[in-house]
């Protein structure tokens, strides 16, 4: 990246920490049980092959991502383990994914005979969906999914290599729907080894549940949020077995620094007026990098010279001002998430900043910002 960046803002991925959360969930489950890394939406934003490949040095055997474009861009990055895409691929694109070694979850017995059009010779490793409660993608009746079985059995070019479903409620203290998703698939689980089609590879389990109930997650878990060190939902956090590290820190630098009389007002719409002499440091990050303006509405700080510092004003598409406690040099480091001296500012504390869950914080800044890997 360096050699590229010209400009002073970047997220910053911990790479480490990323490796010891892969090696805490690994902890808790069964030598044979896989640990499937999902870095789609590239890892959540943390960098798809970075962090692949340091899930991977930790015990990651298996990727999971939402489209095959995301697979292919592990495969080019070099990454030969498995790749499942867990979102549903057009059938004519299947032989892009049988050459390049790339699973497909399939849910739909039309798929199957309409892939087979495009069959180029080679094998596609499927998994088949189940959907037992979150109203999303996969087969929801035992008929159906006998059917699918059979029909895939005949199929020459695809073999059923797993089977899954994913959770509606894992993160949630109440457990009652979760259970119920659970028994759900149990059952299509034993319905499948009694038709004598039981695949190599059974996984339900995202980061929630994997942490929470790792006796329900049978051979392979799909671990995703909490990869990346950040808790699924904050009500459990207090409740998960180990603790988390976050990977994902945020970083810029002052481009302008001065002080300015009491009525001065600052941004757009001057919807800030300074009430004395105030120093203002200007932050070149803004809404187009994904720093939203409701981060200066909901009263967002950030860090500098060791200090929480309040934004002020609107945020800009590239900008944002903050008033400092005090002079400080241009080319101060600003942290908008991570940690000066004794200060800290969480993924967690920017998604409640934001009235939204951890996910999307790191998900939402911009290709803009480049991601580096100290
Ligand atoms: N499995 C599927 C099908 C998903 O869509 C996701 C992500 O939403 C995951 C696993 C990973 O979930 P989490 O990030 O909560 O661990």
């Amino acid at each position: 990246f360096s050699s590229e960046s010209y400009r002073d803002t970047w997220a910053e991925i911990n790479t480490e920490n990323i490796k010891y959360n892969v090696r805490e969930i690994r902890k808790l489950h069964a030598v044979d049980v896989a640990v499937m890394a999902v870095v789609k939406a590239d890892g959540y934003g943390h960098g798809a092959a970075a962090t692949a490949l340091a899930a991977a040095e930790a015990g990651a055997s298996y990727f999971g991502v939402a489209l095959l474009e995301e697979a292919l861009e592990l495969r080019e990055a070099g990454i030969e383990l498995p790749i499942l895409v867990l979102g549903r691929t057009r059938p004519q694109d299947a032989p892009v994914a049988a050459r390049n070694g790339i699973r497909l979850t399939v849910f739909q017995e039309e798929w199957l005979k309409e892939a087979s059009k495009y069959a180029s010779g080679e094998s596609l490793l499927i998994h088949m969906k189940v959907d037992t409660g979150m109203g999303r993608l996969g087969l929801r009746e035992d008929s159906e999914i006998a059917s699918f079985l059979d029909a895939a059995a005949q199929n020459p070019s695809v073999e059923l290599e797993g089977m899954y479903t994913h959770f509606a409620t894992a993160d949630e203290l109440e457990t009652t729907y979760f259970e119920q998703q659970y028994a759900r698939f149990s059952r299509v689980v034993d319905l499948v080894q009694h038709l004598g089609r039981s695949p190599r590879l059974i996984h339900c389990g995202n980061s929630a549940a994997a942490m929470r109930f790792p006796e329900h997650c049978f051979n392979m878990i799909r671990f995703g949020i909490s990869m990346y060190g950040l808790t699924p939902a904050e009500n459990i956090t207090e409740h998960l077995p180990f603790t988390l590290k976050e990977a994902f820190t945020l970083h810029s630098r002052l481009t302008q620094v001065k002080e300015v009389p009491p009525g001065t007002s600052i941004s757009y719409g001057a919807t800030y007026t300074s009430v004395e002499n105030e120093w203002i440091g200007t932050v070149p990050i803004g809404y187009a990098d994904g720093w939203l303006r409701a981060h200066a509405e909901n009263q967002g700080e950030v860090l500098v010279d060791g200090y929480r510092v309040p934004i002020v004003g609107r945020i800009c598409m590239d900008q944002m001002m903050v008033r400092l406690p005090h002079e400080v040099p241009v080319d101060t480091e600003v942290t908008l998430i991570g940690s000066q001296r004794e200060e800290t500012i969480s993924v967690t504390e920017v998604a409640s900043r934001l009235g939204t869950i951890t996910y999307e914080v790191p998900c939402i800044i911009s290709k803009r910002v480049p991601r580096v890997y100290p």
